[in-house]
């Protein structure tokens, strides 16, 4: 979500309906959670990977009727490992439930730990604290699957926690809500930190995946080329704030009145977060200070 995103070539084209299990390549089918909003787009995307032996990524929200769905379009096929990205509710929840009715071991992301007394503020009730895998993985930990395997790759920023999966077989990447076609990601304070997005927009860079398959909404196709264009976005992004405070000392709800011009009065808060991630970002690098903490009511104003 944001404003004006002319640069990125996004791609908003609505998925398949919900509670259907759509093949998307030899060894990628998907499932869309009938979770859709402003902040989900049409739902989560839950991703099964290969055949008879299948991983299940990102089981969605706590939706029964999800899962029920999920394990029928599944039937005479076993369930040996369920996977997550990272902890926000409408991912991991639904692993519990997939848990209870297949045995499998729920590997991936770790589980959240709130930050405490985070001067920006506990701002992390998006996150499901019951997650309880019995593996983490780390960067580059593979998982072994019948005829396909999956690479962690560690992503923190939109979530501290967060990973994507490679899958090498058909040189394809889930990229969970780090990277998406259909919108920007959510980078909030204190969990989700700027600066670790933007490195981990730079790692995915210097890969070469052929194609993403995103926690929301369809693929991303020429993936370089999109990561470059957020990144891109983030720098425009930064460039604005430090305009706007180089006119004026400014607050958070000041800024995103003046740059995000005709932004959908349900994602004002998300906004005000987002800006919030780049001054904390800024004041850590010393362009700007806010006397005291980056906080979401703190006054803004350029350093020097
Ligand atoms: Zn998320």
């Amino acid at each position: 979500m944001s404003a004006p995103q002319d640069d990125i070539p996004f791609d908003k084209s609505p998925a398949a309906p919900s509670g259907e299990m759509l093949r998307l390549s030899p060894l990628v089918r998907r499932m869309i959670a009938p979770n859709p909003g402003p902040f989900t787009f049409t739902g989560t995307c839950t991703y099964v990977v290969g055949q008879g032996r299948v991983a299940v990524i990102d089981p969605g929200p706590d939706d029964a009727a999800h899962i029920a769905a999920l394990t029928a379009a599944l039937a005479g096929e076993t369930v040996a490992q369920i996977v997550v990205t990272h902890t926000h509710r409408d991912h991991s929840p639904g692993a519990r439930q997939l848990q209870a009715l297949t045995g499998a071991p729920i590997v991936g992301c770790a589980r959240h730990v709130p930050i405490e007394n985070a001067p920006s503020g506990r701002l992390d009730a998006s996150h499901d604290l019951d997650h309880a895998p019995d593996q983490v993985l780390a960067d580059g930990d593979q998982l072994e699957g019948e005829g396909f395997s999956l690479v962690a790759v560690a992503t923190p920023g939109h979530a501290s926690n967060h990973l994507c999966f490679a899958l090498p077989q058909e040189n394809a990447l889930f990229s969970g809500d780090h990277v998406m076609a259909w919108s920007t990601t959510i980078v909030a304070p204190p969990d989700g930190v700027m600066g670790d997005y933007m490195a981990s927009l730079d790692k995915l860079r210097a890969r070469d995946d052929a194609i993403y398959w995103p926690g929301h909404g369809g693929p991303v196709r020429e993936p370089q080329r999109f990561v470059r264009a957020l990144a891109h976005h983030r720098r425009q992004r930064e460039i604005s704030i430090l305009n706007s405070l180089g006119r004026r000392e400014s607050t958070i709800e000041e800024i995103v009145a003046e740059i995000y011009v005709g932004l959908d009065s349900r994602l004002t808060k998300a906004a005000g977060l987002s800006v919030l991630a780049h001054l904390e970002d800024l004041v850590l690098r010393g362009a700007v200070e806010a006397g005291g903490p980056a906080t979401l009511s703190a006054t803004y104003a350029l350093k020097g």
